[in-house]
């Protein structure tokens, strides 16, 4: 083909996409005026090339989510194979099949504890909303039909389902639902002392321990959080809060859910997030690296004694379940995928290239004074920009400095992620957990070099 031809062929897909393509998460007028930002055919370990054959790394995993790194051709046979041989079969009515069998007893050996029990989804979204569900329904089961209330934290990104944007904590996600689901209320975040009951906090009324003090507790079905929040700008709680969260929980007999659809196979280099800090939700929401976005999957992984009471209780049938609840070839693959992240030993990978990460971010901080407040976990990092990062002096929003910086690493071809919340510009970094020292090496020159370009 020509270049010619080349270019009017791209041409061509953009104005289709323009057309007839609504992009999740975009400014739909940037869209209109120029079409999709990428067109991308191609992606093989940490690299993604797009329609004119630019390579980019992919410092973000995607969506936190190829933590194997793309072209995996393993998890392509895997699929194949499975799709040859039963590509689909639903599992209401109790039918099964050996790949969600396989994988639920998998998922049991390594979770947290005794979470070893999985009900199966298509993604994080729709594992929250299950989990909302499981709690209330749990409740109103055991005669205590009130219990219906949920407390999220503040800057929390649960997914864009009606229920998961409720628990959302990020107005901009809120607003455009423009009527939320009842009964969700946000808490302050990390006010570990408030949790543990210390009422000279100035955050107390707004703790998850006040915000269960005003309700009632009679009325509080679960608390959700994320071990690292990720969509809200990479917070890692503060040793001992999520400890604390459990231990409140507990206090006022309220389930404990934890989102762990970012946490989740390896990115904080432990397992799970909650590996990190040794405590054990009661439900556990997953999604994401479970299949590292080869294919949809996602789960709520329960304790047993939780299934349990669930049988016990349930005379009917268990209303709830999704066409893609278990799916077989999702199944093959998330197993295919676990099966590679223990052989390759990606978690312990994750836990050393996030050393190399820390010092990359360490680095920015204190070679360019507009870098501040730098933090990671395994291979979940970011740093935030600020005017002046000593004295917290910060941008005028009509800046768009995330934006900006994150488009100038883009020029340099490596992707990140910026997030903007509440007068906070952060730029968010997760590689695939293949990444290599020099890949690490690159992609910190690469961010030197847009941020010395900003100066
Ligand atoms: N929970 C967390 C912590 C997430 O980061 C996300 C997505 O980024 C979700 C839930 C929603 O997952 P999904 O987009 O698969 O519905």
């Amino acid at each position: 083909m020509s270049t010619q031809d080349k270019n009017a062929a791209i041409e061509e897909l953009k104005q289709l996409d323009r057309k007839h393509y609504l992009h999740p998460t975009s400014s739909l007028k940037q869209h209109q005026k120029d079409g999709p930002a990428q067109i991308f055919v191609e992606g093989k370990g940490i690299y993604l090339t797009n329609i004119n054959g630019e390579t980019f790394i992919d410092g973000v995993s995607t969506l936190w989510n190829v933590n194997v790194g793309h072209g995996r051709e393993e998890l392509a046979e895997a699929a194949k194979q499975q799709m040859m041989k039963l590509a689909y079969t639903h599992s209401f009515h109790t039918y099964s099949h050996e790949p969600v069998i396989r994988l639920s007893q998998k998922l049991a050996s390594m979770a947290p504890g005794d979470l070893n029990v999985s009900f199966y989804t298509s993604g994080g979204s729709e594992s929250n909303d299950t989990a909302f569900k499981l709690v209330r329904n749990y409740w109103k089961l055991k005669g205590q039909p009130n219990r219906t209330k949920i407390i999220s934290l503040e800057r929390a990104y649960h997914g864009v389902t009606v229920g998961a944007t409720s628990a959302t904590g990020l107005p901009t996600f809120q607003a455009f639902a423009n009527a939320l689901a009842p009964d969700f209320y946000q808490a302050k975040p990390f006010r570990t002392n408030a949790e543990l009951g210390d009422k000279s906090d100035p955050d107390y009324e707004g703790s998850i321990r006040g915000t269960i003090e005003k309700l009632g507790s009679e009325n509080v079905a679960a608390v959700i959080v994320e071990p690292v929040q990720g969509t809200g700008g990479v917070h890692i709680p503060p040793a001992g809060y999520l400890q604390a969260v459990r231990a409140l929980c507990d206090e006022f007999g309220i389930f404990m859910i934890t989102d762990e659809v970012i946490c989740g196979f390896g990115r904080t280099g432990t397992m799970f997030g909650a590996d990190n800090w040794d405590f054990v939700p009661d439900l556990m929401c997953i999604a994401k690296g479970i299949t590292s976005g080869y294919i949809q999957l996602g789960a709520v992984m329960m304790k047993e004694s939780f299934r349990d009471e669930l049988v016990e209780m349930t005379s009917d049938i268990f209303f709830h379940g999704f066409t893609y609840s278990g799916h077989p070839t999702a199944c093959a693959v998330a197993l295919r995928n676990i099966e590679i992240i223990e052989q390759e030993g990606l978690v312990a990978n994750s836990l050393e290239m996030g050393k190399e990460l820390e010092k990359g971010l360490a680095y920015l901080e204190q070679t360019f004074p507009f870098i501040g407040k730098a933090r990671s976990i395994g291979l979940m990092g970011g740093f935030e920009l600020f005017k002046d990062a000593a004295s917290g002096d910060k941008f005028e929003p009509s800046m768009r400095i995330a934006h900006r910086f994150a488009q100038a690493c883009l020029d340099r071809k490596l992707i990140l992620r910026p997030i903007v919340y509440e007068g906070s510009y952060v730029v968010a970094i997760a590689p695939p957990l293949i990444i290599t020292k020099q890949e690490n090496d690159k992609m910190f020159d690469i961010i030197a070099d847009a941020a010395a370009a900003m100066q």
